[in-house]
């Protein structure tokens, strides 16, 4: 070690935190300085559209580690810091407040943040995307008010984020109206029959949800007494909203980057071992694409893979290679339904139901060519667990395999049979 080691962190997120502790976990003695703008220690972003936000944890939960426990490893973290450029060729980041920073090796962890609604009206008061915790709470405070008020919510988005929303604004008694633009919910990463069940899941919790929902533009009411926020359809209907929640997907934090001449499409882009175009420089967690040995792009924004790449950008860092193989998996609770997926479903020609849809415990094998993709699974952990384990050993079962709720699956793994 010399005493120019030094790894400097931009974004203070769950991939930064991630790549600091494994640097000292991997024994790395250098300095690690771990920068974010944000006023918080880092925190559990899943939460802030759940648990936290209908008030079922405090705001303590949310924290990742006590201050004494980066302190004690030795992490630097800097909140409330804000890096304006880099400089690869000098190895040096700029901050807004004018210092500069050397590194021997760097690592973007800069997130996403929520695309913005292009219509008039997209940034009136009351009219909130949900990313950070202070976005929280200025949903929740309004969420009081509505319910103080009688006013309804209005949810624009029928992804994850703003299906979550929903079903925590129904369990506060609000009445809620979710409309998603495309014919389906959830269209980029469920099978349709996946999306007709959460479609009627909301419906059955009182849930007003519009398809193929084309909003024209949201209007500011000033009327004593009403909603303060109409929402306008092309086709001429309108809600009134004391809330209106945006939520339709996020673009990722690369203009650092883009700037710094690091190669970006659609996000960061990393190899399987996080390293970017740029010597001595990775990325890792919602801010990058991911290239694959067949040269297309994946991005990924899920807790496991902020983790997974952030393991693997601090062994890049430390001249070792950790590529990215895990399957790729993530989870969405929505009132007392646990969605857990496994695999990536995109692509396949066959989807098969094991278990009771009625009942709600069941879950989608998703196939391509007989071969097993993907497991999305509803209140159903051991399908997912196992559905994980089949798709680490590269093991499909048939369709008809699948669909056996009496033939355990588990078997297959085994060797010895
Ligand atoms: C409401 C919500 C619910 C979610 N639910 C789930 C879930 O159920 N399951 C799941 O798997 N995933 C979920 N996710 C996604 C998951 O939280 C993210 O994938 C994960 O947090 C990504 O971590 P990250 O470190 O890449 O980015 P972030 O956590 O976004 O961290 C990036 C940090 O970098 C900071 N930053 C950006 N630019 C700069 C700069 N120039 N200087 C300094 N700092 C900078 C940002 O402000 C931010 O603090 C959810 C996300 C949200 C918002």
């Amino acid at each position: 070690m010399s005493a120019d080691d030094q790894i400097v962190i931009v974004g203070a997120g769950l991939a930064g935190l991630q790549i600091a502790e494994s640097l000292r976990a991997a024994g790395y003695a250098g300095a690690v300085t771990l920068l974010g703008d944000e006023q918080h220690l880092p925190y559990h972003r899943p939460p802030l559209s759940k648990a936290w936000l209908a008030g079922e944890i405090g705001a303590e939960q949310l924290q990742m580690r006590a201050p004494e426990a980066l302190a004690r490893k030795n992490i630097t973290l800097r909140t409330d810091c804000t890096v304006a450029r880099i400089d690869t060729a000098a190895q040096t980041v700029a901050l807004t407040n004018g210092e500069l920073l050397h590194y021997s090796g760097l690592a973007l962890t800069t997130g996403a943040s929520p695309r913005a609604l292009p219509l008039t009206g997209g940034d009136a008061p009351g009219v909130l995307a949900l990313r950070s915790r202070d976005d929280a709470g200025n949903i929740a405070s309004r969420l009081a008010a509505c319910v103080d008020n009688a006013w309804p919510v209005v949810v624009i988005g029928g992804g994850f984020v703003g299906l979550e929303v929903a079903a925590t604004a129904r369990k506060k008694g609000l009445s809620v109206t979710a409309l998603e633009a495309a014919p389906r919910l959830l269209s980029r990463v469920l099978a349709p029959v996946l999306s007709d069940w959460y479609a009627a899941l909301h419906r059955e919790h009182g849930v007003q949800l519009l398809l193929d929902a084309q909003v024209q533009a949201i209007e500011t009411v000033d009327a004593a007494g009403s909603p303060p926020l109409l929402v306008r359809m092309r086709d001429g209907s309108a809600y009134p909203a004391g809330l209106v929640v945006v939520g339709i997907g996020v673009v990722a934090n690369d203009g650092l980057a883009q700037a710094a001449g690091i190669a970006c499409e659609r996000g960061i882009v990393v190899d399987a071992c996080s390293r970017t175009s740029a010597p001595h420089v990775v990325a890792a967690g919602d801010c990058t694409a991911r290239r694959l040995p067949d040269g297309s792009l994946l991005r990924l924004e899920s807790v496991q893979n902020a983790t997974e790449q952030g393991k693997s950008a601090a062994a890049a860092l430390l001249g070792q290679e950790r590529p990215l193989i895990a399957t790729p998996w993530f989870w969405s609770d929505q009132y007392d339904k646990k969605l857990q997926t496994a695999g990536l479903s995109s692509g396949a020609d066959q989807w098969v139901v094991r278990g009771d849809m009625v009942g709600g415990s069941f879950s989608v094998f998703h196939l391509r060519g007989g071969k097993l993709l993907a497991v999305d699974s509803i209140n159903a952990t051991k399908d997912h667990l196992l559905a994980r384990k089949l798709l680490d050993a590269g093991v499909s079962p048939t369709a008809t395999q699948a669909m056996d709720g009496e033939l355990d699956l588990a078997l297959m793994l085994r060797t010895d049979m």
